[in-house]
């Protein structure tokens, strides 16, 4: 089928199917049921199996005709990636229609306070009890998880396999008395991810992902698909003029919900798009140094986009994203550290300030205090650099030293060793 015949199919499918009045879940459930919603996925899981270039055809007339797709959200972007790869037919049955339709929303408990980039390290520990696993521990850093519905977890199975082999992944139902969120306030106010304590928590046999001891490779996938969703984008539901109907109000209230969490999200990339009009604003535009400085984060800015966008097609040529999400991943760390410096020089000391003459000045202040988070978020720089010297360069693998003995073995830090 080529790219012409699936716009002209779906356009001609959307042209009768399409009801602004028919409210968000019906209006889901109609798209889901056509195969549409995602076109690129098996046929016998909601989709058409056709390339993945066709799924960004769909988004292009969707958003041409003011229409609605998928939920956003780590359950469309990670979860549902990784249960078509490794989950059983039975998970897939679960669990994809009702994150298709934004029935269940997802979190990723992945990291804990001592393992982050280290995170086949981890300590958080599920015991099988008859049908079901009990799990106790700790997880830090997870976005979303106070209001999500079901969580991404790897556990530790076994502590006497090398770390990588005793870790396990499951999904976790969130709304149970076992599962305790507490949300985390950062430097620049907002408080989008949380503690979550895992205190005997429960979670039925069938809600393993992949074989047990093989959720490192699963949690493998899960990453893959975070490197390459680095940014986020607010769908704009005003392709056609007229009155909005109801579901797209409810699209809307869902997306205010949803970028509540991600409201400085934007800041954190670095706001590139404002430093020429920060400069002509503050006079500095025709200081030689600050033009230099801007003409040479706009051409890394752009050069980083062609990167991005040779990712975008391998991925629409259906290539599974690999080692090259890393390289995009830290051109976005580079591009959000070299905007910060590029707007701290322009704007001096009242680029501290949190109001100011210019109604951009609280922007500002807001990038400096949240870029640090993009060169963290989803892997470190270093660790980047660290997958892009040993799978694309070839380079060594870094020297291990607690790989080769069971986990329970590694000499590992505790609350006790910490200075006081
Ligand atoms: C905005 C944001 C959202 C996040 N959302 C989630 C989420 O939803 N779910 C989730 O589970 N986690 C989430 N995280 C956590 C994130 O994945 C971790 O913060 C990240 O993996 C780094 O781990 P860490 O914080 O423990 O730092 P550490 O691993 O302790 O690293 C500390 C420093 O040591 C360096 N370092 C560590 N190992 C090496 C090495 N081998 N070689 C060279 N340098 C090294 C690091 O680069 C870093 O500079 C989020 C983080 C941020 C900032």
């Amino acid at each position: 089928m080529t790219a012409e015949a699936v716009r002209n199919e779906f356009r001609a499918w959307l042209a009768t199917a399409w009801d602004p009045d028919l409210g968000l879940q019906a209006w889901r459930e109609r798209l889901v049921a056509s195969g549409w919603a995602v076109p690129s996925w098996p046929v016998q899981w909601h989709g058409r199996g056709l390339p993945s270039s066709a799924d960004q055809t769909v988004a292009d007339e969707l958003r041409a005709a003011g229409a609605v797709g998928t939920p956003l959200g780590s359950g469309m972007s990670l979860a549902a990636p990784t249960l078509l790869q490794h989950g059983t037919d039975a998970l897939k049955q679960r669990l994809l229609r009702p994150t298709l339709t934004g029935e269940l929303t997802w979190c990723q408990l992945f990291s804990e306070p001592g393992a982050g980039s280290d995170l086949a390290g981890l300590t958080a520990t599920a015991v099988r009890d008859g049908d079901e696993w009990v799990v106790n521990g700790q997880k830090v850093w997870n976005t979303s998880a106070h209001h999500a519905d079901v969580g991404m977890l790897v556990v530790r199975t076994s502590w006497d396999v090398p770390k990588h082999q005793g870790i396990s992944y499951f999904v976790l139902p969130m709304r149970q008395p076992g599962v305790e969120v507490r949300p985390i306030v950062q430097m620049n106010g907002h408080a989008s991810f949380n503690e979550v304590f895992l205190t005997d928590a429960r979670i039925p046999a069938g809600n393993l992902v992949g074989e047990l001891g093989d959720g490192w490779r699963v949690a493998r996938t899960t990453l893959h698909h975070e490197r390459t969703f680095a940014t986020l984008r607010r769908p704009r539901f005003d392709g056609v003029a007229g009155p909005r109907g109801r579901t797209l109000a409810e699209a809307e209230a869902e997306a205010d919900e949803h970028f509540r969490t991600y409201v400085w999200y934007p800041q954190r990339a670095g706001r590139a798009d404002l430093v020429v009009d920060r400069a002509r604003s503050a006079g500095a535009d025709s200081d030689t140094l600050v033009r230099q400085e801007i003409a040479r984060l706009l051409s890394f800015v752009r050069a980083s986009e062609w990167t991005a966008a040779r990712g975008r097609a391998a991925r629409a040529l259906g290539r599974q994203p690999g080692p090259e999400g890393s390289l995009g991943k830290l051109a976005a760390s580079e591009v959000a550290r070299r905007s910060a410096r590029v707007h701290a020089l322009i704007a001096g000391a009242s680029a501290m300030l949190a109001t100011g003459p210019d109604p951009t000045d609280s922007i500002v202040a807001e990038v400096l205090v949240s870029t640090p988070a993009q060169s963290i978020a989803g892997g470190t720089d270093e660790i980047q650099r660290n997958i892009i010297g040993e799978n694309i360069l070839g380079l060594p693998r870094e020297p291990s030293t607690d790989t080769d003995r069971p986990f329970r073995d590694v000499v590992r830090r505790t609350a006790d060793d910490l200075p006081r």
